[in-house]
């Protein structure tokens, strides 16, 4: 055990979730790489978690924070502050939610959370309908709503939370259905539930699943369950936490490959578009944003230094078409995972949209997930110099790759043959 790990063991908490059992001190990053402290260098197919957006060290963002640093760091909403509209203009026009306002947090659980409270307040109501094996933070209202128990260190909640279908494909009632079918039956769940209760509040969804293994519905799930959530007015959040920006390739939100559902009445976002530094935040309806009748602030929320950040690192993944990139780039790696899957006998599916991408691991000769598997993968990617996450449902068995979007192909074909050797190693 390093010096490192014994003094993070003795200070920190114990359920502070680690990967490895030698865990990896990363010391610094550039492109598409980071080196530990060991100098050893790994190609990074997880990007933190999904929190390096463009690239490792782009010397645009760090430049802007840099800058702005230098002028001041932080002064509070209390004042008028520049960069924060900046990025609030950007962010509404690109929301695609009509009359949109912005609200910026420090994480993606402090979004969840705002948005839970606008729902609720808005429609007066205390429940919610949640995905099952959903997540979506560990504030004391978002861990009452994820479905992925296996993150919900805490039964109590102050929200009543009530689980609908739609993420799980694999196993469970509706394996081996066709999109339409599963369509009909998450469906029938969603009206059979509803016909019971008074109507909630909001349905909270992630369009992919990221904790949950990268969980893909077919497209136009949300577009049918939202028909029915209008006939009741519940409000649908979308939780763009881990699919938005463009990581999905095809779409620059993951709610848009459900088009037909029109845009949802709020989105929260978070982790890429700081590019590592804390932004998160609410997009919604005037309307809605504006249905509380008390003050509320977020001291740290919308921060000149993470909105530099944040400006910086989404004007260059504009400018350089990153999304294009992904959808690209991500379907190569997808088709070339395919292939490799096809030769293996513990891969059960390699699902995802551009450069957010699940492997789902079972034993060998049988369908039974493989937590361990999983695991020992992760360590033999490490081995090959490859980072790769791992999620899933209660049972961790799928191996999460969602690179920084500027990926090249020579990138995703040198990762695709290491994880190969990783999979092949740990079978
Ligand atoms: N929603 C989703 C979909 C997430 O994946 C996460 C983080 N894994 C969160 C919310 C919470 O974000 P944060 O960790 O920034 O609070």
């Amino acid at each position: 055990m390093t010096d490192l790990y014994a003094r993070h063991k003795a200070v920190l908490p114990d359920w502070l979730a680690l990967y490895y059992e030698d865990p990896i001190e990363i010391t610094h990053g550039e492109g598409r790489h980071v080196w530990d402290a060991q100098g050893k260098k790994y190609l990074d197919f997880f990007g933190g978690i999904l929190t390096t957006m463009t690239a490792h060290a782009l010397p645009e963002v760090t430049k802007a924070v840099s800058e702005q640093a230098g002028r001041i760091i932080h002064t509070s909403t209390l004042y008028l502050n520049r960069p924060m509209v900046d990025l609030a203009e950007r962010i509404a026009q690109l929301s695609g939610i009509p009359d949109a306002r912005v609200f910026f947090t420090t994480s993606g659980t402090e979004a969840n959370d705002t948005a839970l409270m606008l729902a609720t307040a808005y429609r007066q109501s205390n429940q919610i309908l949640a995905m099952r094996n959903s997540y979506h933070g560990r504030s004391f209202s978002a861990v009452g709503i994820t479905g992925n128990k296996s993150w919900s260190p805490t039964s109590l909640s102050p929200l009543q939370t009530l689980y609908v279908h739609g993420g799980v494909r694999t196993r469970g009632p509706y394996a081996g259905l066709s999109d339409a079918e599963f369509i009909a039956a998450c469906v029938e769940d969603l009206k059979d539930l509803l016909g019971h209760i008074r109507p909630p509040a909001a349905l909270i969804a992630e369009p992919i699943q990221g904790v949950g293994g990268f969980t893909t519905p077919p497209d136009g799930l949300y577009a049918a369950f939202r028909e029915v959530l209008d006939e009741h007015g519940i409000l649908w959040i979308s939780d763009e936490v881990q699919t938005g920006w463009g990581r999905t390739g095809d779409h620059f939100w993951g709610w848009q490959a459900h088009a037909a559902a029109g845009p949802p009445d709020m989105l929260t976002f978070a982790k890429g578009i700081g590019n590592g530094m804390s932004i998160g935040g609410v997009v919604a309806r005037a309307e809605i944003m504006n249905c509380l009748d008390s003050n509320s602030i977020s001291t740290f929320g919308g921060s000149p230094v993470t909105m530099a950040a944040g400006l910086a690192n989404l004007t260059y993944l504009l400018e350089h078409d990153l999304q294009g990139n992904a959808r690209r780039v991500g379907g190569l790696l997808i088709e070339r995972l395919r292939a490799i899957a096809a030769q293996l006998d513990g891969v059960r599916e390699v699902r995802g949209r551009g450069l957010m991408i699940g492997v789902e691991l079972v034993r060998p000769g049988s369908d039974e997930a493989n937590p361990r598997g999983a695991s020992a993968v992760l360590e033999a990617a490490r081995e090959q110099g490859l980072l790769i996450g791992k999620g899933g449902g209660h049972n961790t068995s799928a191996l999460r790759i969602a690179p920084p979007l500027s990926l090249t192909v020579a990138e995703a074909e040198e990762g695709a043959a290491m994880l190969e050797r990783a999979l092949r190693c740990a079978q």
